[in-house]
């Protein structure tokens, strides 16, 4: 995806024909030392991924709002002697909702589905975006308890409720949006991470998930006559936005060879 968006680059840019993005396997223990030597060696942007997203937004030098917000951070940028954190994945949430499914989170009455990392940055992201309302639906009490806490000082006037897993919601307006961020779906024998006949009211369905392209959940939106999209909007635009991050160059530019080589990687 990476090495598609730099050959479109460089056909305007010759600098960018020499760039790289490389992937690297680092140990959770090994994250600080690797970052000083990525820095040393001259690189210019770093992507990280779960399980390096909520520590490393203590070994940076400052955070931008949205990885504050969040606590973790998803893109560092070499500044003067240290890195700098960015976190782009509620971007490309917003913008795969919007690409995808031609809606805003502004505005919008969410179920959000888990409460894990990616479960925390897109209600952050709903709740930056000005939702209207967010329902959390999670299988663990403690998680779900722990994202309320961590939501709480960002809320304002929005209301944020906890709801069990497998549990009806009453009271949600037409019109509503699901977004799935659990991981209940990755493999083909998994159960849906939720009934959508327990959410009255939900007319789109979001699933972060990609691969497969298309899960349970989605099948059932399907049916039930809903909007749907799966993740690979978010992925793409998570990633045209770092690139913009370390290159200036516009996300909205470069995501679409971005989209195409990664539909292609994954058989879409
Ligand atoms: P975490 O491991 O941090 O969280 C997993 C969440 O899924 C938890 O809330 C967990 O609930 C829930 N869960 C797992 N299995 C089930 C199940 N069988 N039924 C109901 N709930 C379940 O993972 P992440 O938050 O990092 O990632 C979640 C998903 O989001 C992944 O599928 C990942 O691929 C996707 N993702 C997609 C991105 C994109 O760009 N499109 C970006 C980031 C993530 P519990 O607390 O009860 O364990």
């Amino acid at each position: 995806m990476h090495t598609a968006a730099l050959a479109e680059m460089a056909k305007t840019d010759a600098r960018f024909a020499d760039w790289s993005y490389l992937p690297f396997d680092v140990q959770p223990e090994d994250l600080a030392a690797a970052l000083e030597l990525l820095r040393e060696r001259g690189f210019l942007g770093v992507n990280l991924t779960v399980p390096h997203k909520v520590h490393a937004a203590a070994l940076v030098s400052e955070l931008d709002r949205a990885a504050r917000d969040a606590g973790a951070v998803n893109t560092l940028l070499a500044g003067d002697g240290a890195w700098r954190g960015f976190n782009t994945d509620g971007y490309g949430l917003s913008a795969g909702i919007r690409e995808d499914l031609g809606r805003e989170l502004r505005g919008a009455a969410v179920v959000l589905l888990g409460a894990g990392g990616a479960a925390r940055a897109a209600a952050v992201q709903c709740l930056r975006s000005g939702c209207a309302a967010l329902w959390i639906v999670n299988r663990t009490s403690s998680s779900l308890n722990a994202l309320l806490a961590h939501l709480a000082p960002l809320a304002g006037a929005v209301p944020v409720r906890g709801a069990a897993h497998g549990s009806a919601l009453a009271g949600i307006p037409a019109g509503a949006l699901v977004i799935n961020a659990t991981s209940a779906g990755l493999r083909p024998d998994d159960p849906a991470p939720a009934d959508l006949r327990s959410f009255p009211g939900v007319a789109a369905v979001y699933d972060m998930i990609y691969n497969p392209p298309r899960t349970r959940l989605l099948a059932q939106a399907q049916e039930l006559g809903m909007a749907n999209a799966n993740g690979l909007g978010m992925l793409v635009h998570q990633g045209a936005k770092s690139l913009e991050i370390w290159t200036g160059v516009p996300a909205a530019k470069v995501a679409p060879a971005m989209r195409a080589a990664a539909a292609k990687a994954l058989g879409y």
